[in-house]
């Protein structure tokens, strides 16, 4: 019955290296390593053929917030396949596992939101909220609000307008890019800034620095911000407490439209169910994806406020946008039964309560190693910087690799964590028990030394 063969792993690495092109990827270093074959996973564990074991400290790709191995969302899926696998919401039509899921969301987010649009992933639903916008503006008369601010450093997906909107200069320089307007300003990273200002006081400044771009190029062509509540792919860049708040007063003095990219930080991961929450913005647009399934089915989906959706509807006729798998019936059905075990074990609470406090305590211990110069975490997102000197703050010359020689040994180490340049970062499954997060420490820890110890050498 199995579609998938049972090979070895040779087998799967020579195929895989004929075959399969990789996302974010360098092929020439991959075929001289080889893949590594991941075979299955349970709780906050994967193994790969082998038989190794990894404490999965990244929940996949910030996905797997309810850990993995969780029958009820598989059951939801198999038992909305037996049903109805597939149709879609055009012309229409619609189906229970799309409006449930629609309504569920309504529930759990600000009281501005009431109504979802489906996409596939977190890239789509930002081309959504491009258009989005874009025609919002033009219905109220003012197409010429057609700038996008957004941050150097963000990430926002790769599709070519959410590739636009991330602010990551390698992914520019690769396909012409961003599209014509969509500009980015200064991300709110007080480590990597010069350190002069106090953290509050660079919040502020980071968050005038949009006002700075709205007054260059004239508040009357500004359509939105979009921002991440935490820079993730960036390096879990936690802003200062003054930057939210200023970044909100400035939207609402010119008018222009807010968007969280919720994709990482939405359903849970910062122990309130949106990142909007917890840093108090009221947003118009929530793009999210990623921990809507768990990331056992691929969904994607745009909170949109009604300031925008009553313009959409009453003015704007058809609007013509859409995905084959918008409202895909068995990953609506994945998702809905996701956000009823994040109510039904509270484990939302328990990022913010039990597991969040105590696994930011074991993590801050790291900041007392000579070779971290900061560890920060909220909820359940964290950094460390690896640093050459601590005081003064020094860092490392790119090219001694010290992340990647880290990140190395944490994956000999049964540890997954990932580096941007030489931050290393960390968002486990809500699920991580306190013997876990122990472990978790203890290999982060033994890995720093082995770091140390390969960069003497
Ligand atoms: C991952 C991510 C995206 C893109 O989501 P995909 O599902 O990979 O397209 C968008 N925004 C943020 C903040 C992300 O982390």
């Amino acid at each position: 019955m199995a579609a998938i063969e049972k090979r070895s792993r040779h087998e799967w690495q020579e195929l895989d290296k004929e075959h399969h092109l990789h996302p974010f990827t360098n092929h020439k270093e991959l075929h001289k390593k080889r893949s590594r074959i991941i075979t299955r996973a349970d709780g906050v564990y994967i193994y790969d053929i082998d038989g190794n074991r990894f404490l999965d400290g990244m929940s996949g790709l910030w996905c797997v917030n309810a850990g993995y191995g969780r029958d009820e969302l598989v059951d939801a899926a198999t038992q909305q396949m037996h049903e109805l696998p597939y149709y879609n919401n055009f012309f229409q039509c619609s189906h229970p596992p799309a409006i449930e899921l629609a309504a569920a969301l309504e529930e759990i987010s600000q009281p501005q939101f009431r109504r979802v649009f489906f996409a596939g992933s977190g890239s789509e639903s930002n081309d959504t909220i491009v258009r989005m916008v874009r025609t919002y503006w033009d219905l109220l008369g003012q197409p010429q609000r057609h700038t996008i601010i957004s941050r150097k450093n963000a990430y926002h997906g790769s599709t070519v307008a959410a590739a636009s909107l991330s602010g990551m200069k390698p992914m520019h320089r690769q396909s012409g890019l961003p599209i014509p307007g969509i500009v980015h300003v200064e991300q709110p990273y007080w480590f990597g800034s010069d350190r002069s200002m106090s953290p509050g006081k660079f919040g502020v400044a980071a968050a005038r620095s949009i006002e700075d771009k709205i007054n260059e190029i004239g508040s009357d062509k500004v359509a939105a911000f979009i921002g991440e509540p935490i820079q993730g792919a960036g390096g879990v860049i936690i802003p200062p407490a003054s930057y939210w708040p200023e970044v909100q007063r400035i939207c609402d003095e010119y008018g222009i439209l807010l968007i969280s990219d919720e994709v990482i930080t939405g359903f849970g991961r910062l122990g309130e169910w949106f990142g909007a929450d917890y840093f108090g913005i009221r947003p118009d647009f929530m793009p999210f994806a990623k921990g809507v399934t768990s990331g056992y089915l691929p969904l994607g989906g745009v909170f949109i406020s009604d300031r925008v959706a009553d313009v959409l509807i009453d003015k704007g006729g058809e609007f013509f946008h859409g995905y084959t798998y918008s409202g895909h019936p068995a990953a609506c059905a994945v998702a809905l039964a996701n956000v009823r075990l994040l109510q039904r074990e509270g484990l939302i609470e328990r990022v913010r309560d039990d597991i969040g406090p105590y696994l930011q305590k074991g993590w801050q211990s790291l900041a007392e190693h000579p070779l971290v110069g900061e560890a920060r975490m909220t909820g359940l997102m964290g950094a460390l910087e690896l640093v050459r000197s601590k005081q003064p703050v020094e860092r490392f010359d790119e090219k001694q690799g010290a992340g990647t020689i880290c990140r190395d040994a944490l994956i000999d180490n049964g540890l997954v964590l990932r580096a941007v340049g030489d931050t290393i970062i960390c968002a486990p499954p809500f699920t991580l028990t306190h013997e876990e997060a122990d472990e978790l420490i203890g290999i982060a820890w033994k890995c720093l030394d082995l770091t140390q110890q390969a960069l003497d050498a």
